[in-house]
């Protein structure tokens, strides 16, 4: 059966109790674990008048006998629905909600939605959802069930589901850190939702740190100062996206404290997101940066080839394209470092594949996309191409990058070669530390850190480290 088809409804008396049933066995236990776990008024209000539509297949059906009862059930209920389906019929991993086709009997009242709000869980049907997520700032897109779950983003994963799911799970700020187009905004979108999704009232803000400066400026303009704090400082989950936008902008860091605090203070959620870790980011003040810090920092990397690949799927599923899978390869495989790129290559791919009414060839995909080819090779510097070229420019020997001799004259190039190494490409902490002979990450992030503060003292240590970086990009 599909999803949202109308099947016929039963026709024999319905049971108020425990809802009517085709198989009275199946219905009765599932109901009533459906009752403990939900309670009696909301089983009743919702599930009074549901049948049991049959299982095949490992999925189940439940039978409603209106639209808002199916919107309602499928926002509030489903994972307990499932779980009391499954405890019933063993290998049942799907519940469908179908609207009775001559529905019309039993259907609840908006009214329904107020009266039951306070003794269940309050949580809105999707339009409402839409609405509310819209007036917060939010991509409709951007949701977990959108995000492809890799190797590289499970850390973050979980650890964002927490902070939407849980309240005072303690992560907070939650700090989301790693390079562009690896999902971050998607990521911190899908907390807003998922926390409007279970508290409607809740007053999520959503913004990116330009536009908060940006009306930090224009509110001290118009001597609106106060309604400006008044509208950040009483949110219940601020989402602030790009926050490296602050560095070198003293007032409106000074004025980010603030609200920071304010919320921190109250225990309301904040959320941040960099293109780098709160240490690296420049010109900041050092008692914001130990402000992101005193959260969670979770990263995000580049996915691996099957988490590439996994994401082309969902993503030509979703917009409903077909295209060859030898394709969805070639395109995993060339583009590596950047989801949004390899989101802009299927998108070019999908719109030729449509204008021309035909599938096409990784041959002609190579033609198609040869620019992105192009630009992604260039990209791709690696950790021994650093160690030579700064073992080069330093005189030293490529051996001296990974030993574990302590002299000045080494250990510095060798820092700069792991700060290089950091920004430059894609491999985290733990493998940095790793290719400069087993070092920890601490050890990377002091060597970062050591490479900056010299880089103001230094004379010429930039243009140093910027002809190494040219040299690199060649
Ligand atoms: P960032 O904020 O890190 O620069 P975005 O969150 O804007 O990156 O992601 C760029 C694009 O890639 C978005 O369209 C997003 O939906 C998509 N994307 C990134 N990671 C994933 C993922 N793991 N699964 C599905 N889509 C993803
Ligand atoms: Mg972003």
């Amino acid at each position: 059966m599909e999803f949202g088809e109308s099947v016929p409804v039963a026709e024999e008396p319905q049971d108020q109790a425990h809802g009517s049933i085709h198989d009275e066995g199946d219905w009765g236990k599932i109901a009533e674990t459906l009752r403990k776990s939900i309670g009696g008024d909301a089983f009743q209000r919702w599930f009074g008048a549901a049948t049991w539509g049959g299982a095949s297949n490992g999925q189940g059906a439940v039978i409603v006998p209106g639209e808002i009862h199916q919107v309602w059930i499928e926002t509030n209920y489903l994972p307990e629905l499932l779980y009391a389906a499954s405890q019933a019929t063993e290998g049942l991993h799907k519940i469908n909600i179908l609207v009775a086709e001559n529905s019309g009997t039993g259907e609840a009242s908006i009214d329904d939605f107020s009266a039951a709000a306070p003794q269940v869980r309050k949580e809105m049907p999707g339009e409402m959802l839409d609405k509310r997520a819209a007036a917060a700032g939010l991509n409709p897109g951007y949701t977990f069930e959108n995000f492809v779950v890799g190797g590289n983003s499970q850390f973050a994963h979980a650890a964002c589901e927490a902070v939407a799911t849980k309240r005072s799970v303690g992560y907070n700020p939650l700090f989301i850190h790693g390079g562009s187009g690896l999902g971050k905004t998607h990521l911190m979108h899908a907390i807003g939702r998922e926390i409007l999704r279970r508290r409607p009232d809740c007053r999520v803000i959503y913004l990116t740190c330009e536009k908060f400066t940006n009306e930090f400026i224009e509110a001290i303009r118009k001597g609106e100062i106060e309604k400006f704090r008044r509208r950040y400082r009483s949110s219940d989950v601020l989402l602030i996206d790009d926050v490296q936008f602050l560095a070198g902008k003293e007032r409106s860091q000074e004025e980010f404290f603030h609200t920071f605090n304010t919320l921190l203070d109250g225990r309301n959620q904040v959320v941040l997101t960099s293109d780098r870790p709160a240490c690296e980011i420049k010109s900041i003040e050092p008692r914001l940066i130990s402000r992101f810090e005193c959260g969670l920092a979770v990263e995000l990397q580049p996915p691996q080839i099957e988490t590439r690949i996994a994401i082309l799927r969902k993503k030509t599923a979703e917009w409903k394209v077909s295209i060859d899978e030898s394709v969805l390869l070639f395109l995993a495989e060339k583009i590596r470092s950047n989801v949004r790129r390899l989101e802009g290559a299927l998108v070019r791919v999908a719109t030729f594949a449509s204008l021309a009414g035909e599938s096409v060839s990784v041959q002609k995909v190579e033609h198609l996309l040869r620019d992105f080819i192009q630009e992604e090779a260039s990209r791709q510097v690696t950790i021994d191409g650093i160690q030579r070229a700064v073992a080069e420019t330093f005189d030293l020997r490529l051996a001296d990058m990974i030993s574990r001799r302590r002299p000045a004259s080494i250990a510095f190039p060798r820092q700069i070669a792991m700060y290089l190494s950091r920004s430059l490409t894609h491999n985290s902490l733990v493998e940095i530390g790793e290719s400069f002979g087993g070092r920890d990450h601490g050890t990377v992030i002091h060597a970062c850190k050591k490479v900056v503060s010299e880089l103001e003292k230094q004379p010429g240590l930039r243009e140093r480290i910027e002809r190494i970086e040219q040299q690199l990009r060649r």
